[in-house]
């Protein structure tokens, strides 16, 4: 005999979307199970480099895109959360800084007056110089301007593991999942040998939702990958950088975040255009030479002859878009029981989450009362990268 379970929603894939969706779920009273195949955050959310945007990197385009709008609260709201009086609490989670920076190294003077013409980052972006500059751009070689983003960077194994704890005893390690249908409608699913029976269904399973989807017999909402080929630097002689450096292109040139590893050494973080399309298409000895170079030119001041490096290659999961532009907003899209969709950035997850909670309020779906759940297999963490790829 399979065991059942019965639960208001079913979440399929442990990354932030569904770890933030289950947390908000259950502390409005909804019985959920959230079932992961691999590890909690291990997909792309534990290789995301935690910025919680507000839009400004976006804006260098110029224009005011939809992306500014939709993202520019989220910096808020995350910060109540964290600080333990949001829709979260997330009060115990690492911030690893207050703020993301701006640097433009040269003279880039026609991006840059685009980029504060813009309505997402009016009134909320300030110079700064000196002492207040990030302690690695703080040398007398330095020339360039620093502005300071009112966005924030979180420390994401620790969110993942806040948000691992407010899912309770809903974690549920599994692997084979089909579908569960009663004439015809899809009232659940099977997860190994057990049937779990929903109101809901919630596939947030980032680059698995086209499989989840194909083992359901759909191919909508269809899927995109961006590839990236992030760069990964460790040594003693590093310290905490979080900016976007700009290159005169509509991206920034090198994103650069900060990570502390478990031996108390940080790791630089490199993403930006070094690790698009020209950077996916090197191999990692090039991509590393190249990230060496552009260091060297930027920061010839920091040491990096005992540094260690490393490569990873990550993909995006997005839903398809013309072109393989960047979508706006989260994105979910509903069938009957079934709700499928991908946050597009880390900092949206509460975004995601709103639009879940929108559909079932629409529905007239209410909380049922629920009961504790048996004994389920739990997945384990997920491991950040730079603990699997440095030594
Ligand atoms: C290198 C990189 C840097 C980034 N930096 C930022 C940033 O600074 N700021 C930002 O806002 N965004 C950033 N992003 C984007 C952000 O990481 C993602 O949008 C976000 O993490 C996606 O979360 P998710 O929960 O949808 O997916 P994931 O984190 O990929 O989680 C999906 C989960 O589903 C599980 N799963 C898959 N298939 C199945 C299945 N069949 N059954 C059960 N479980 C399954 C996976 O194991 C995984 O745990 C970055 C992305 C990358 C790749």
């Amino acid at each position: 005999m399979p065991s059942v379970i019965s639960t208001d929603v079913l979440i399929v894939g442990a990354g932030v979307a569904g770890l933030w969706l289950n947390a908000r779920l259950r502390r409005q009273g909804f019985s959920t199970v959230l079932v992961e195949s691999a590890s909690l955050g291990g997909g792309q959310s534990v290789k995301s480099q935690g910025i919680i945007h507000g839009g400004a990197k976006y804006a260098l385009h110029g224009a005011l895109t939809g992306a500014s709008e939709a993202i520019a609260d989220m910096p808020r709201r995350w910060r109540q959360a964290l600080s333990g009086d949001g829709e979260l609490d997330l009060s115990g989670v690492r911030l690893l800084s207050e703020a993301h920076y701006l640097w433009s190294p040269g003279t880039l003077a026609g991006n840059l007056t685009s980029f504060f013409a813009s309505k997402a980052v009016r009134g909320r972006v300030d110079q700064v110089k000196g002492e207040q500059l990030p302690e690695a751009l703080q040398d007398k070689r330095f020339k360039g301007k620093v502005y300071r983003l009112a966005e924030l960077v979180v420390d994401v194994p620790s969110l993942i593991a806040r948000l691992a704890e407010l899912a309770g005893d809903g974690l549920l390690a599994g692997q084979r999942i089909e579908p569960l249908r009663e004439r015809d409608e899809l009232v659940g699913l099977m997860v190994d040998d057990r049937e779990i029976r929903a109101q809901r269904i919630v596939l947030s399973a980032g680059a698995g939702t086209a499989d989840l989807l194909a083992a359901l017999g759909l191919d909508q909402p269809a899927m995109q990958r961006r590839p990236l080929h992030m760069v990964l630097v460790k040594g003693p002689s590093l310290k905490p950088l979080y900016a976007h450096c700009l290159g005169g292109g509509p991206k920034p040139r090198i994103t650069v975040t900060t990570h502390p590893a478990a031996d108390g050494q940080w790791v630089w973080y490199l993403g930006g255009d070094i690790a698009e399309a020209d950077g996916v298409a090197r191999d990692s000895a090039a991509q590393i030479a190249t990230a060496q170079k552009e260091l060297g030119q930027l920061l010839p001041w920091i040491d990096l002859s005992t540094a260690q490096w490393a490569t990873l290659r990550v993909d995006r999961a997005e839903p398809l878009q013309s072109g393989l532009t960047r979508p706006d907003n989260a994105f979910l899209a509903e069938q009957n029981r079934l709700l499928v969709g991908w946050p597009t950035k880390l900092a949206l997850a509460p975004d995601f989450a709103d639009r879940v909670i929108a559909s079932l309020q629409r529905d007239g779906i209410v909380p049922s009362h629920p009961a504790p759940l048996p004994d389920l297999p739990k997945p384990p963490m997920g491991v950040p990268a730079w603990e699997q790829l440095l030594p």
